[in-house]
């Protein structure tokens, strides 16, 4: 049926041309840096005080242009349109490539051929006729002008978006009947025409006239049966979506804080952008205690693997004290920090409770040459700190989640005032 009702389909008429040179070809004027402007669209040039006005009417040929002050004296500006209509029962689009060459001192020249059609019937099948595509050629506007259209094969290049529609559309009836006045809204015409046909949800949004949110679900409609429910009561409310991606955004804030999105109250807001930062803002808090509930449960896990190993504690425990408890009694004290080496496994295994890095699980307890410290605040530690016992030397000084800890300074200054003593105990050892 296709391939008979092929040969009915028209030539782009004048006023479709006209239509291309309007909307479709850019009309710029250059700007030279004298202050002359060139007119892309007939050529010719004149001179004028004011410069800078973004838009500017053409003395000789009155059509309205974009200024440009780049120096290209050649612009070759390549894009596709469409051509909406119908023929023997099939909705068509009829996609066309255009070039066109923009020259100073030279008119506009301009051409354009059908690249490819596709066929689509009243309940969502199709036939994509098109040209032959070059081999090899990674290129999408490949298209092989001297092959005939033909019934082809999809093909990526297919997917391709037209920058407009020209022309007056025509739809078929079961198009109409499904919500399509004409306007595609910006979309792209064949995802309204397919999703209208064939997805009764996108065609009761384009109904009720959401069209953001139909256009945000013909591109992504992996959330759109959890959402379905939502759009129906904003629909029945009169709320119109004007932004489709934060309302979904805040909608999925919404169920992760367990609020109902069934509640217009929730789900309706005056102001959206307010209510997104705020539930997102929730939805944050929410998943930080959870990430840190989880993390303590790892480190409660893996210590308990590790105590379960009783003999090996014992003999850890055996190994630190042998090699450090000659260093056990020291504590250094200021007005609010101590100071003191860590005494035990259970010690190492507190630490890392408490500021979550990885003194424990990377067994610093065996490091023969090093001396772990922590620094107590009101008995709790806000550090630990490594020093090199061979040359006293602070290797490190973290606090939680291995940032800088509060009073690095103050610590760090305790411990070099005390370093004496340190050496002291080494000796005696
Ligand atoms: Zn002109």
């Amino acid at each position: 049926m296709v391939v008979e009702n092929l040969k009915k389909l028209p030539q782009l008429s004048d006023y479709q041309k006209k239509q291309v040179e309007k909307h479709i070809i850019p009309h710029i004027a250059k700007l030279s840096s004298k202050g002359e402007y060139t007119c892309m669209d007939c050529g010719r040039s004149w001179k004028s005080d004011k410069n800078n006005a973004n838009v500017i009417t053409c003395p000789h040929c009155s059509a309205k242009l974009t200024v440009e002050k780049e120096r290209k004296r050649k612009i070759v500006y390549r894009d596709y349109f469409a051509i909406v209509t119908r023929c023997g029962g099939f909705q068509v689009i009829r996609m066309f490539f255009m070039s066109a060459t923009l020259r100073k001192g030279k008119k506009v020249t301009w051409w354009s051929d059908e690249a490819f059609q596709r066929w689509i019937t009243s309940d969502g099948r199709e036939v994509i006729v098109g040209r032959k595509r070059n081999w090899l050629c990674r290129y999408v506007d490949s298209w092989d002008w001297s092959s005939d259209l033909e019934v082809r094969q999809e093909h990526c290049a297919h997917s391709v978006c037209p920058n407009k529609t020209i022309g007056r559309v025509y739809a078929i009836p079961e198009l109409v009947r499904n919500g399509f006045n004409g306007d595609f809204h910006d979309y792209n015409p064949y995802k309204v025409i397919k999703n209208l046909l064939i997805n009764s949800k996108i065609e009761t949004m384009w109904k009720a006239g959401q069209f953001k949110l139909a256009g945000y679900f013909m591109s992504s409609s992996h959330s759109l049966d959890m959402y379905w429910p939502s759009i129906k009561i904003a629909i029945r409310n009169n709320y119109t979506v004007e932004d489709a991606s934060m309302w979904c955004d805040l909608l999925s804030s919404l169920d992760y804080v367990e609020k109902d999105i069934r509640n217009p109250k929730f789900i309706c807001p005056d102001n959206l952008n307010e209510a997104h930062d705020y539930w997102v803002h929730k939805r944050q808090i929410k998943e930080e205690r959870i990430r840190r509930q989880r993390e303590r449960q790892r480190e409660l896990n893996q210590e308990a693997v590790y105590l379960a190993r009783k003999k090996q504690v014992e003999k850890d425990e055996k190994k630190y004290r042998k090699s450090k408890s000659h260093f056990f009694d020291l504590e250094f004290k200021d007005k609010e920090i101590t100071v003191k080496p860590l005494t035990s496994i259970q010690e190492f295994i507190q630490e890392w409770h408490t500021l979550h890095h990885c003194v424990f699980t990377n067994k610093y307890y065996q490091k023969e040459g090093s001396l772990i410290l922590h620094a107590l605040v009101d008995g709790v530690s806000v550090a630990t700190i490594e020093m090199n016992i061979d040359n006293l030397e602070i290797i490190q000084c973290r606090g939680v989640y291995n940032q800088v800890p509060p009073y690095k300074d103050r610590i760090m200054a305790l411990i070099e005032s005390n370093k004496y003593k340190i050496a002291k105990r080494k000796q005696a050892a």
